[in-house]
């Protein structure tokens, strides 16, 4: 495995540390050793898939490294100071970042609560590689799925589905998000989903003859023109085509493009020559021309979209793009990899080679930038205007203002808890009443029947809600 591994990074990052790799690797098998997966494999397995997967995105050694570490501090009774000792800060704040994801339990199915509970992360976890890394997790943890209990299956599944797959789709990790889709999709529908697999199966052996001809037409007329190029059949997700039966209200049969086929080619230049070729060989689906190469989309996505006739009448949609632009379709931003170039004495030609550090400032440039997505400016804004977001011990996530104490909290849970109010314990330690709190605490509220709330209270509380309902208590004792 660890062999594989290495062979896998060596082809972005030639002179990465690999003496580091294999530590974290051997320190792992050793501390999971003997504990056995669901699915009957040793629990290193999952540790070096996760690692894997996210070698797809050339992520760096310390994020590899803290991949194959990243269910220590939870699972075996490795401490934080022996991390710290033997893989140094950064890779322990990683694992610890991914720990502690895994603490805010989520057993709330509401919209509004999910919405925050990722506002919570993004607020809690400032490297976003924490982020990336327990998303491969869970992603290698849907795939093997099937060996848990049904009722826990549905339980990870809905999480997944309410949790994570926005944070892939964010991300613009596409193939990550479908995958999850199609994963969950299986479970929490099972009937629809077999239903419409079913249906793409009928349609997709009828198709394929079909395709292929085009295919192989699409192939001669290229290849005479001397373009280096390749030709994928494009993979429609489940789950995206049941949401477009929705949206659309359709049913399977009057959903049109299912088809469509890819041009990958090397240069920009190639992809409009290749467009030309298409253009003037076949026929074309009237007003479907679209160049998102001149004008890409906002998350950076460039190609050329156009949809042509074929002469058995099949209509297919043809995407021409670069290897570059195709990998950043797949993988969004996290695929914009950035090479930093440098010279060889003998060699006047730079050398480009993956450069992670500034490929990682970018991922967290776009994730932070304001205006990459509505999503992004909205959380953005409410992280820096004053939020935060606590948890109770049951998970429930809750939002206060900035300068919101221990007092406010208990408001919040609920005005009778207020009124009660005795102390409250936030992550565990007890605290006074005028305890200012910070994103990411878990706060619990002890109460007790004969508290009453005083004057005093008022000039503690900083929420109107808590004001309001203090006021009213005092006002209707003075009677
Ligand atoms: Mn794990």
């Amino acid at each position: 495995m660890i062999e594989e591994l290495k062979k896998t990074i060596q082809e972005y990052l030639p002179d990465g540390d690999f003496f580091l790799l294999e530590k974290s690797f051997n320190f792992a098998s050793h501390a999971h050793f003997c504990q056995i997966r669901a699915t009957g494999e040793p629990y290193i397995n999952h540790c070096y898939a996760v690692a894997m997967i996210l070698t797809e995105l050339r992520l760096d050694i310390p994020t590899i490294c803290a991949a194959l570490l990243h269910d220590i501090l939870e699972d075996t009774l490795v401490v934080r100071e022996e991390l710290k000792d033997e893989f140094g800060e950064e890779i322990t704040l990683l694992i610890e970042g991914v720990t502690k994801i895994n603490k805010y339990k989520f057993d709330n199915q509401e919209v509004a609560q999910a919405e925050n509970w990722r506002k919570m992360l993004l607020a809690v976890v400032k490297d976003t590689r924490v982020i990336i890394i327990k998303l491969a997790d869970r992603l290698h943890n849907m795939r093997t799925i099937k060996f848990l209990p049904p009722e826990k299956q549905e339980k990870i599944a809905q999480e997944t589905l309410t949790l994570y797959t926005p944070f892939a789709h964010r991300l613009g990790i596409y193939k990550w998000k479908g995958e999850l889709e199609d994963l969950t999709f299986e479970i929490l529908d099972t009937e629809k989903y077999n239903e419409i697999k079913e249906q793409w199966q009928v349609r997709t052996e009828s198709s394929v003859k079909n395709l292929e001809y085009i295919e192989k037409q699409l192939t001669e007329k290229i290849n005479s023109s001397k373009i280096n190029f390749r030709i994928l059949a494009r993979p429609k997700n489940l789950y995206g085509i049941y949401m477009k039966m929705q949206r659309q209200e359709k049913s399977f049969s009057e959903i049109q493009d299912l088809f469509g086929m890819r041009v990958i080619t090397d240069t920009e230049e190639h992809c409009y020559q290749i467009l030309s070729i298409v253009q003037s060989e076949f026929e074309m689906v009237e007003n479907s021309f679209t160049d998102y190469i001149a004008v890409p989309k906002n998350n950076m996505y460039q190609s050329i979209h156009t949809t042509m006739l074929g002469d058995n009448g099949m209509i297919v949609e043809v995407q021409i793009r670069t290897e570059d632009m195709h990998k950043r379709a797949e993988y969004g931003i996290a695929a914009h990899w950035r090479y930093k170039e440098s010279f060889d004495k003998k060699n006047t030609e730079p050398i480009k080679s993956f450069d992670a550090e500034s490929h990682l400032e970018f991922i967290k440039h776009i994730l932070e930038s304001k205006d990459s997505d509505e999503f992004l400016t909205a959380i953005k804004t409410e992280c820096n205007f004053e939020q935060i977001y606590v948890s109770t011990p049951k998970g429930r996530i809750i939002k206060l203002p900035e300068g919101a104490t221990a007092l406010d909290f208990a408001y919040a849970v609920h005005s009778d808890i207020g009124d009660m109010c005795m102390g409250v314990k936030v992550d565990g330690k007890i605290v006074s009443l005028d305890y200012k709190l910070t994103t990411g605490q878990t706060c619990e509220v002890l109460t007790r029947k004969n508290i009453k709330p005083t004057e005093h209270w008022l000039d503690i509380v900083v929420t109107p809600q808590a004001r309001s309902r203090i006021r009213k208590y005092l006002r209707e004792n003075k009677k």
